[in-house]
C-alpha cells in the first residue's frame, strides 16, 4: 500500500502496535472463552483490562492526536490515505469526545448492571435490573450528547455500532418491513400441513459429537477455510476471532439432539472467518484490516448460514452426506423432510432461537423500544408491558415472563444501546448480494453439485478483498451496483418460503 502523506506514515506506525496489542488482546479472550482454569477467570479479566487501557492510552496520547489532526487537514488524499484517517477518527471518537469521567462512571455502572441483570433474569424480577438500566439510560444520553447528533440521540448510539446508521435509515429500512413479515409468519401458519415442529430434533434421538465433529471439520473445508491459518475448538457459545489473518479461529457447540445447531453455526462462524482470511495482505496491521463492521460482517456470516446453509438446492446435496453420518437416526427421512426441518418457522419469545423469517421481527421490536426510551417516548420502568405488547402485535405470542422476554439479551446491561438494528442490516445487505451474485452465477445449480467455490470467489473480489476500505454503505453499492434495497430480503423470503409451504 502506498502513503506518502507524512503524518499518516506517523499514524501507521504507531498503529502497528495497537494492532499488536489488540491481536494478543484476542487470543487471551480466545483462551478465556475455550481453555481458561475456573479460577483463572479474575487474573485473566485483570489481563485483559491492562491491554485495553493501553490501546486507549495511545488514542489519547498527545503525538497521536496531533498527527490525527493533521491527516485531518491534509489535502489529496490517496483513497486508502482517506480511509486510514476516517478510520482512526472513528476509531478514537468515543475517546476524544466523550469525558474520562463518563467513560469510567459506564464501565463502573456497566459491572454493577450485568451482576443485576443476570440476578433478574435468574429470578424473573424485572425490578432487580431496574436502577441499573435507568442509570445506564440516563449514561447513554449523556453520551449521546457528547458525540453529536442532528435529530435524534439514537443516531450518535447507533453509528457508534454501525458506521453510517440513523434512526431514519433504521425505521424505512428495517422496521418498515414489519407488516409484510408478519404477513408472511401467519400465511406460513395457515398453510396446508403446518407443523412448527419436527420429531428428528424433539425426540429420543442422540446425534453423535463424533460424527457433528467430522461434519462441521466437512463443512468449513468444502466452504473454503484455510484450516492451516485457523482452528476449530469447542466453548460455550461458537464465535469467530480474529487474532490476525494467518490465525482466524472458530468454535462451535454439539448439542446431542439436534444435528443441525453445529452445522448451521459452522456455516455462520466460517461465514465470519472468511471474509478476515480473504482481505487484502497490504491492509494487515493498518486501519484498513479487518472486517468494515458488525453489520457487513453478520451479512457474510449468515449469508452462508441461511441463504447457502438453509437453501433447498444445498439441503439436496447434503441430503445422502447426512444419511453417511446419521444413518439410524435419518433412516426413513425423506429429502423433502430434511429441507423442512431446516427451515421450520414458528414464533418465538427468545431472539437466538428466532428462525430466518421472524428473526427480523424481534430486533424492530428491540429497535422501537430504544428509540422511544432514548426520546423520552417510554420509562425504563414501563419496558416489561411495552414489550408483551409489541411481542403481541408483530409475532402474535405474549412471554410469560420477563426472563423470556424483557430480560432475555444482556446487551443492556453492556450499555449496548444502538447495537441491535446491526444484526437485521446483515440480513438485508445478505439477500442484496444474493440477488446480485445470481446475476453471474447458477447459484441453485452449483449448490446442488456442492459446489461452493465459485461462491466464495465472488465474495472475495466483491466484498472480502477491501477489508475497511469503503464504510458499509460504499461497499454495498461497489459490490451490486445499488445502495442498500431492503425490497431483496422481503423477495428472498416471500419467494422462499412461498415455495417452500406452497403459499
Ligand atoms: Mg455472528
Amino acid at each position: 500500500m502506498k502513503v506518502k502523506n507524512k503524518s499518516i506514515r506517523g499514524l501507521l506506525a504507531k498503529y502497528q502496535e495497537i494492532s499488536k496489542i489488540g491481536s494478543i488482546e484476542a487470543l487471551l479472550s480466545w483462551d478465556l472463552n475455550v481453555n481458561l482454569p475456573p479460577k483463572a477467570a479474575h487474573f485473566r479479566g485483570e489481563q485483559i483490562s491492562y491491554l485495553s487501557a493501553k490501546i486507549v492510552d495511545i488514542f489519547l496520547d498527545g503525538e497521536f492526536k496531533k498527527l490525527l489532526d493533521e491527516a485531518n487537514l491534509a489535502a489529496n488524499l490517496l483513497p486508502e490515505e482517506a480511509a486510514i484517517v476516517r478510520n482512526l477518527n472513528k476509531a478514537s471518537e468515543f475517546y476524544h469526545k466523550v469525558p474520562k469521567e463518563i467513560i469510567l462512571e459506564l464501565s463502573r455502572t456497566t459491572s454493577e448492571a450485568y451482576v443485576s441483570w443476570d440476578s433478574a433474569k435468574k429470578n424473573d424480577k424485572f425490578g432487580e435490573f431496574l436502577p441499573s438500566l435507568k442509570k445506564i439510560t440516563e449514561l447513554e444520553k449523556i453520551i449521546a450528547g457528547h458525540i453529536g447528533f442532528k435529530k435524534n440521540p439514537m443516531d450518535a448510539l447507533l453509528d457508534m455500532h454501525e458506521p453510517g446508521l440513523t434512526a431514519e435509515f433504521c425505521r424505512d429500512n428495517i422496521v418498515s418491513l414489519q407488516p409484510k413479515i408478519t404477513e408472511l409468519v401467519k400465511k406460513i401458519q395457515k398453510s396446508k400441513g403446518y407443523v412448527p415442529k419436527s420429531d428428528l430434533v424433539n425426540s429420543e434421538k442422540t446425534y453423535p459429537m463424533e460424527a457433528q465433529k467430522q461434519l462441521a471439520n466437512f463443512i468449513a473445508g468444502k466452504m473454503g477455510y484455510d484450516l492451516a491459518a485457523g482452528r476449530i475448538d469447542v466453548s460455550s457459545h461458537p464465535f469467530t476471532i480474529d487474532i490476525g489473518r494467518q490465525d482466524v479461529r472458530i468454535t462451535n457447540m454439539y448439542k446431542d439432539a439436534d444435528f443441525r445447531d453445529s452445522f448451521t453455526s459452522t456455516m455462520h462462524e466460517t461465514g465470519h472467518a472468511l471474509y478476515e482470511q480473504n482481505i487484502n495482505e497490504d491492509y494487515t496491521g493498518t486501519p484498513l484490516a479487518g472486517g468494515v463492521s458488525f453489520g457487513m460482517h453478520e451479512a457474510l456470516s449468515r449469508f452462508w448460514e441461511n441463504l447457502i446453509g438453509r437453501n433447498p438446492a444445498f439441503l439436496k446435496f447434503m441430503a445422502p452426506i447426512f444419511s453417511a453420518f446419521y444413518g439410524e437416526q435419518l433412516r426413513g427421512t425423506s429429502q423433502e423432510a430434511l429441507v423442512r426441518v431446516f427451515n421450520l418457522v414458528a414464533p418465538s419469545f427468545v431472539r437466538i432461537e428466532a428462525d430466518e423469517v421472524t428473526y427480523t421481527l424481534h430486533i424492530i421490536l428491540r429497535f422501537e423500544l430504544e428509540d422511544e426510551i432514548m426520546n423520552g417516548k417510554l420509562k425504563v420502568a414501563d419496558l416489561p408491558e411495552a414489550w408483551r405488547a409489541k411481542m403481541k402485535k408483530y409475532l402474535g405470542i405474549v412471554p410469560p415472563t420477563d426472563r423470556e422476554g424483557v430480560l432475555q439479551d444482556m446487551h443492556w446491561s453492556g450499555g449496548s444501546f444502538g447495537y441491535f438494528p446491526a444484526y437485521a442490516l446483515g440480513n438485508l445487505y445478505g439477500a442484496q448480494i444474493y440477488y446480485k451474485m445470481k446475476e453471474t452465477i447458477n447459484v441453485e445449480k452449483s449448490l446442488e453439485q456442492g459446489h461452493l467455490a465459485d461462491i466464495l470467489y465472488w465474495l472475495n473480489e466483491k466484498v472480502h478483498k477491501y477489508g475497511s476500505l469503503y464504510w458499509p454503505d460504499e461497499l454495498i453499492k461497489k459490490s451490486t451496483g445499488k445502495s442498500l434495497d431492503s425490497s431483496y430480503f422481503v423477495k428472498y423470503l416471500e419467494e422462499k418460503y412461498g415455495l417452500l409451504y406452497k403459499i
